[in-house]
């Protein structure tokens, strides 16, 4: 048996791990399109405060897979699934086949339109490249923004401050999903920002953005002066990386729609993490994950069931969907 696992975050290194304690023959790869070995995503902000270095980042589970004959590829970006052949296609026009598929690819924070034309100044929180390049922006003057509802947005406002930075965040609205802060957790976020000396601009996204000299004019969409500030870090929702899937068959809503056992529309081909918009037959809601614990869940729940196992996701929420790495969001402020 042949098992492509797309994406070397939490969710595919579990998967594949679990695969490998369920048939010790398999023939194993994990694929991911950033150039680095995996790492710890969710101290990003460490690297941008300086308290870490890219090499301390490493994911000390994924420096497990060589010893277990599972094979790593690194800087492989998926550009194209054909579910009949069962192979992907990748950017450098490599093509790998598969008996049983998984996509485990996360999410990226989504840039607004209109600060689509602006990209060296606008920087998004979501990998590593970005977050050294946010960290040598921030050495410019002036105050950088933060944009985002939650708690990414939360954590971001809260490094660039402790490094020493004016912090605009412009905070528009309550997540929308995959998102574990809300009511009155989000309100002792807020409180606790203000507290650190950060500006929240509470309600607002962007309403315009311009280029002024080396940074740019932005004004919060709820009207309020405009605010000149030297970058932007876009730490909005992850939205799920799936455009490698279009005209694939595989279906996708916002993320890759999979049933209780993590299972797609396709047999033999599952999505687990932060790329997967799971049903819970019990609410009726659909549900993103957002947390690194339990994307390791998840990724170990699909390698099994990509074996065969037939598990089901559903034992209690928190198990599937917010299971975090780290201190809780509020006592985060607390230091
Ligand atoms: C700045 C930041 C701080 C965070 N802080 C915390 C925290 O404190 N606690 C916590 O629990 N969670 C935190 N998170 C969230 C946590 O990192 C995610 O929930 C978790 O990493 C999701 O795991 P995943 O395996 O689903 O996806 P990811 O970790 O996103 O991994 C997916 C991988 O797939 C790769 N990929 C994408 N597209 C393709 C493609 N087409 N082809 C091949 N590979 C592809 C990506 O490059 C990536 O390496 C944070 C996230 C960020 C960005």
């Amino acid at each position: 048996m042949r098992y492509l696992i797309l994406g070397n975050g939490p969710a595919g290194i579990s998967a594949a791990k679990a695969v490998r304690e369920s048939d010790a023959a398999a023939d194993v790869l994990v694929v991911g399109e950033e150039p680095s070995a995996p790492y710890l995503r969710p101290l990003l902000t460490e690297v941008v405060t300086g308290d870490r270095d890219a090499g301390s980042l490493v994911n000390p589970q994924a420096a497990e897979l060589a010893g277990r004959g599972i094979a790593m590829r690194f800087g492989a970006k998926a550009t194209r699934l054909d579910v009949s052949a069962r192979t992907v296609a990748f950017a450098a026009g490599t093509v790998e086949s598969f008996d049983a598929l998984l996509i485990a690819t996360g999410g990226r924070p989504a840039i607004p339109h209109k600060l689509r034309h602006f990209e060296d100044k606008v920087v998004p929180i979501d990998s590593l490249a970005n977050a050294l390049r946010i960290r040598e922006r921030a050495k410019a003057r002036g105050v950088v923004a933060v944009l985002g509802p939650g708690f990414l947005a939360a954590v971001t406002a809260l490094a660039l401050r402790t490094l020493g930075k004016e912090v605009a965040w412009l905070k528009p609205g309550e997540p929308r999903f995959g998102n574990p802060e809300g009511g009155r957790v989000d309100a002792g976020v807020l409180s606790a920002a203000r507290s650190a000396g950060i500006v929240v601009f509470d309600g607002a996204g962007i309403g315009e953005a311009r280029e002024s000299g080396d940074g740019l004019i932005v004004t919060p969409s709820q009207g309020g002066d405009p605010v000149s500030v030297s970058m932007v870090v876009v730490a909005t929702e992850r939205h799920p990386n799936t455009a490698f899937l279009r005209g694939s068959g595989v279906e996708s809503g916002t993320g890759v729609l999979v049933d209780d056992a993590l299972r797609t529309n396709i047999p033999g081909i599952f999505a687990a993490g932060d790329c997967a918009e799971l049903y819970d037959r019990t609410t009726h809601e659909s549900r993103f994950n957002f947390g690194w614990r339990s994307a390791m869940a998840q990724g170990h729940l699909a390698g099994e069931n990509m074996t065969g196992a037939g598990k089901a996701y559903l034992r209690t929420r928190d198990d599937y969907f917010w299971r975090l790495f780290g201190p809780p969001l509020r006592d985060r402020f607390k230091g």
